[in-house]
């Protein structure tokens, strides 16, 4: 009862805490944030400079006496201290509490967590959620809500195969009856496709480039697969801008989506292995449904022009990516704050 009457007037949270991108859901009323997840610190004194996007302006660019940090750099947690500023600075944005009422209702928070994350890790994440005003907090494993947001019939005794590619950590996991029954999380996705990007910048043209360059021409041109059969986007071409080693000035030079395949392949190839050895290790009675259902890919990374087609082409299993893949997370947290049971089922338990 009294439940009812708080969820009446507090304003619940889904919040995705992803390596990259940090996304907050306001039940009832929408998507309010969606920045990165990087915080910029003052170095000796710790102190709070900016948070997401402002802040990842920052990264690379600093002066020696600001700190730009990403906070859950490879699906784990590297810093503490600035996850959990990080985290209440977020629900402090979207949940102010009117000073006027001493007893105001406080809202329940679900948290997508990267599934990497250890007991200690996720009691920081607990901890920081509750420290900011929540009343009760439910932590839940990316690729479960990824799949929730996807629409995925995860209560069914049938099996789903998500994968969930974001910044720093793809995680690929089958799903049957509210649980993970085999999953795999691996450090190769997005960041390490730029690096691959700048990578081939130095050895190529001894050219220096920096990860913000290099995801802008990773987005705007980055492809995978036969690119001969996607003419339109064989031809596309972009700019690396960067620092010659030799004589540390600007340079640039244009490139074009099959001088890069390569190298990307590469990465993503890992990807590939990672889905077809999960889809091995999985009862046969689970692989048969993935099979009729196919592969759902979510996250960021998911928008890599010809990702889809390369797991397909390496796995044999028909894959498709998630409509709206950026907010599959944070969509399921979302329905996950409507629907009491089914949360109760899959929430992580934190001792
Ligand atoms: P996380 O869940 O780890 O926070 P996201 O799901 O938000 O990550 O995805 C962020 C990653 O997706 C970044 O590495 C970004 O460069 C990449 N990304 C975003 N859009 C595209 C795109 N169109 N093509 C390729 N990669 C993309
Ligand atoms: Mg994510």
């Amino acid at each position: 009862m009294f439940d009812f009457l708080f969820g009446l007037f507090s304003e619940d949270l889904g919040i995705d805490l992803g390596t990259a991108n940090t996304l907050v859901l306001i039940r009832g009323k929408g998507i309010a944030i969606r920045e990165p997840s990087v915080v910029a610190l003052h170095r000796k004194s710790k102190e709070l400079l900016a948070v997401g996007r402002e802040a990842k302006e920052m990264l690379g660019k600093t002066p020696q006496n600001i700190l730009a940090i990403r906070p859950l750099r490879e699906g784990v947690i590297s810093d503490f201290d600035s996850a959990y500023k990080m985290i209440k600075y977020f629900i402090h944005k979207t949940h102010r509490f009117p000073s006027f009422l001493p007893k105001i209702p406080k809202p329940r928070v679900v948290i997508g967590v990267p599934s990497g994350v250890t007991e200690v890790e996720r009691k920081a994440v607990m901890d920081a959620a509750l420290a900011s005003g929540a009343r009760k907090v439910y932590l839940v494993e990316q690729p479960m809500a990824a799949a929730i947001g996807a629409g995925l019939p995860v209560e069914k005794a049938s099996g789903n195969l998500i994968i969930d590619s974001g910044g720093g950590t793809t995680e690929v996991a089958v799903i049957s009856l509210y649980g993970v029954v085999n999953s795999k999380s691996l450090k190769v996705a997005g960041d390490r496709l730029d690096s691959a990007i700048i990578d081939f910048a130095r050895e190529k043209y001894n050219l220096l480039l920096g990860q913000t360059s290099a995801e802008e021409v990773k987005i705007n041109i980055g492809a995978v697969g036969d690119l001969a059969k996607m003419p339109e986007v064989n031809e596309k071409r972009a700019t690396l801008r960067g620092r010659d080693l030799e004589t540390g000035l600007p340079r640039s030079f244009e490139v074009s989506a099959s001088d890069l395949k390569e190298s990307l392949e590469k990465e993503v190839i890992h990807i590939a292995k990672a889905v077809k050895e999960t889809i091995e290790e999985t009862p046969p009675e689970l692989v048969s449904d993935v099979i009729k259902k196919g592969i759902f890919l979510a996250g960021g990374t998911s928008l890599l022009t010809g990702l889809p087609e390369f797991i397909e082409n390496y796995t044999g299993v028909k894959c498709q990516v998630c409509k709206d893949p950026l907010t599959a997370v944070v969509r399921g947290a979302g329905i996950l704050l409507e629907e009491e049971k089914l949360l109760k089922r899959v929430a992580i338990a934190v001792s």
